[in-house]
Order: structure tokens, then C-alpha cells, then sequence
């Protein structure tokens, strides 16, 4: 019988990962099945439990639960730890929590796109579940200057205070600062809004990546139009997927063909 998988959040109705872990099952000759379950947002423990007890093998978490699957794990990863917050739970003995967030970003940055991450000046929009995830991937893969902005402050300098060197603020305490790279983790592109970021903001050859996929967000409009290279979360999409199996069955799938697909090529 298949071992079955699959994604939990609220809402999870658009969701690819069920086509992409399908595609990663068919080329690497896994058995598997991969779903999806829509979770209430005070019902995420029973949902899991219900999952489990049904002899479901492992869950990728998405919004709004990651922080949430990061106290409900019994034993997180050291990437998951850092992130404090969790995107691949696996059912054995225990509950393992795992963090795939941030080494698809780097993945998708690094081996698709060919950034050059290191003594990069990084400016990261955000402090929700998707950026906390990514903060130590990109410490770790070399970015040299790391600031954290964010709509609640408050909220910006929290997370930057548990890395060192990084600094933390609202969108007025950016002054006129450049960055070679921008990483838009906010969810203001699903509501066709952009962070306010001053078109000075982009530097020379700036990256500008948005972790939402498949529109062209205003942020990706803006950053185009202040002539920096404009990028979606398509690929990280599929990378932290790539990693999350490879968590789960042990088998790395290659990334390329999948994305190629997404992309209607
Ligand atoms: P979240 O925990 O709900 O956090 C949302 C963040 O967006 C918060 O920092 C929030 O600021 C900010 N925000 C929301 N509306 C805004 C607006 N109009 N202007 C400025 N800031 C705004 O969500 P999340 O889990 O971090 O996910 C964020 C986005 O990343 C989602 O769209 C998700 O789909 C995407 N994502 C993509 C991938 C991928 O693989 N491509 C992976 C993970 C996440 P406040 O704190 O002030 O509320």
C-alpha cells in the first residue's frame, strides 16, 4: 500500500504541492500518496492526530500553522529550532519537525537564478512563519548584512535580535539604505499590495524576489520598473518540496524538469 503524505494549512485549496510531490514519486519510483487537508484554524493538533492515527507517514505545513507545528513537534531539527517554526513534520516513534523554508530559498537563489549570496547586502520584508524560516539559511550561506523589515516593527526587531549582526525595523526606519538583494516574504502580493519601500531601495543589479508565485506582484512590478532583475517563489516553491522528500523518503529528486513544467515550458 502507498505510504501517504500531504499538506495541511487554511486554506490549502490552491496548493501545488500535490502535483509537485506527485512528479518527484513518478520520476524517482517512490510509492506514495500526497494530499491535502484544509485544518481549522483552532483545529491544527486534532487534524494532525486524525492524520497519524490513519497511518499518514508525514505533513508539509503551510500557512498559517508553521509556528504552531513547531510547538506541536516533539523533536525539531536544528534548522527547524532556529527558525521556530516548522514546514515537514515525519511520523515515527516521535514527531520529528523539520524546517525546508530556508534551503529552498538559498537553493532557488544559488543554483536556479546564479546568485552570488556571498558579502551580499540583503534587505528581507517580513517577520511572519516564511521569514523566520529563511533568516539562518541565508546567515549560513554567506549574506554578509542582513536587515529585517516588517509592517509591525516590533515584530521585525524580535526576529533579527536572535541573529546575530542583523538588524531589525519598520518600513520608515529603511532611510535611504540599497540592497543588492530584496526578499519580499510578506503575504501583500495576495492582496495586491506592496510594502512601502522606496524605489532607492533597489540597488545596482539588485535581485528582487517574491515569495509568492505565480502573479506578478506589485513588488515585482515596482522593482522591475527601478531596474532590478524581478524573480517569484516558484522555485523555492519547489525546492523546499524537493527537500521536504528527500527529508521524508531519503531519495533526492531533480528540480529542474518540475519547474520547467510549472512554468509551462
Ligand atoms: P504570515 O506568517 O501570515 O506573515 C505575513 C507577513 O506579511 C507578516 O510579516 C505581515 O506583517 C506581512 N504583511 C501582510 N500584509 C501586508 C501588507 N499589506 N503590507 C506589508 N506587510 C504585510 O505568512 P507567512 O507564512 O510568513 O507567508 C508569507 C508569504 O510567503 C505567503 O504569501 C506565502 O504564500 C509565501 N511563502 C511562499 C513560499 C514558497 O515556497 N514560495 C514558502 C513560504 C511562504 P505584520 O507582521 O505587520 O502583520
Amino acid at each position: 500500500m502507498s505510504e501517504r503524505y500531504a499538506v495541511i494549512g487554511h486554506p490549502v485549496a490552491h496548493s501545488k504541492s500535490p502535483w509537485i510531490h506527485a512528479e518527484f514519486a513518478r520520476a524517482t519510483g517512490q510509492d506514495i500518496e500526497y494530499g491535502r487537508i484544509e485544518a481549522p484554524l483552532d483545529g491544527l493538533r486534532r487534524a494532525i492526530e486524525e492524520f497519524r492515527e490513519a497511518g499518514g507517514r508525514g505533513l508539509n505545513v503551510t500557512l498559517p500553522f508553521k509556528q504552531e507545528a513547531f510547538r506541536y513537534c516533539r523533536e525539531p531539527s536544528e534548522r527547524a529550532r532556529v527558525a521556530q517554526a516548522v514546514n515537514t513534520l515525519t511520523f515515527r516513534e516521535a514527531v520529528f519537525g523539520d524546517n525546508t523554508d530556508g534551503i529552498g530559498l538559498v537553493r532557488d537563489l544559488a543554483q536556479n537564478l546564479h546568485f552570488d549570496l556571498r558579502s551580499c547586502r540583503a534587505l528581507l520584508m517580513g517577520a511572519g512563519g516564511a521569514a523566520q524560516g529563511v533568516v539562518g539559511a541565508l546567515r549560513e550561506a554567506g549574506v554578509a548584512q542582513l536587515v529585517i523589515a516588517n509592517r509591525t516593527a516590533e515584530k521585525a526587531q524580535a526576529l533579527a535580535a536572535r541573529f546575530p549582526g542583523a538588524r531589525g525595523c519598520g518600513y520608515d526606519g529603511l532611510g535611504g539604505e540599497s540592497f543588492g538583494l530584496i526578499i519580499n516574504a510578506t503575504s501583500a502580493g495576495l492582496l495586491e499590495a506592496a510594502p512601502p519601500l522606496p524605489a532607492s531601495a533597489f540597488g545596482r543589479a539588485a535581485l528582487a524576489y517574491d515569495m509568492v508565485y505565480g502573479r506578478d506582484t506589485p513588488f515585482l512590478v515596482a522593482a522591475r520598473a527601478a531596474g532590478a532583475r524581478a524573480c517569484d517563489g516558484l522555485g523555492m516553491l519547489v525546492e523546499q518540496a524537493a527537500e521536504s522528500f528527500f527529508v521524508w523518503r531519503g531519495v533526492r529528486p531533480q528540480t529542474a524538469p518540475i519547474l520547467r513544467k510549472l512554468r509551462g515550458g
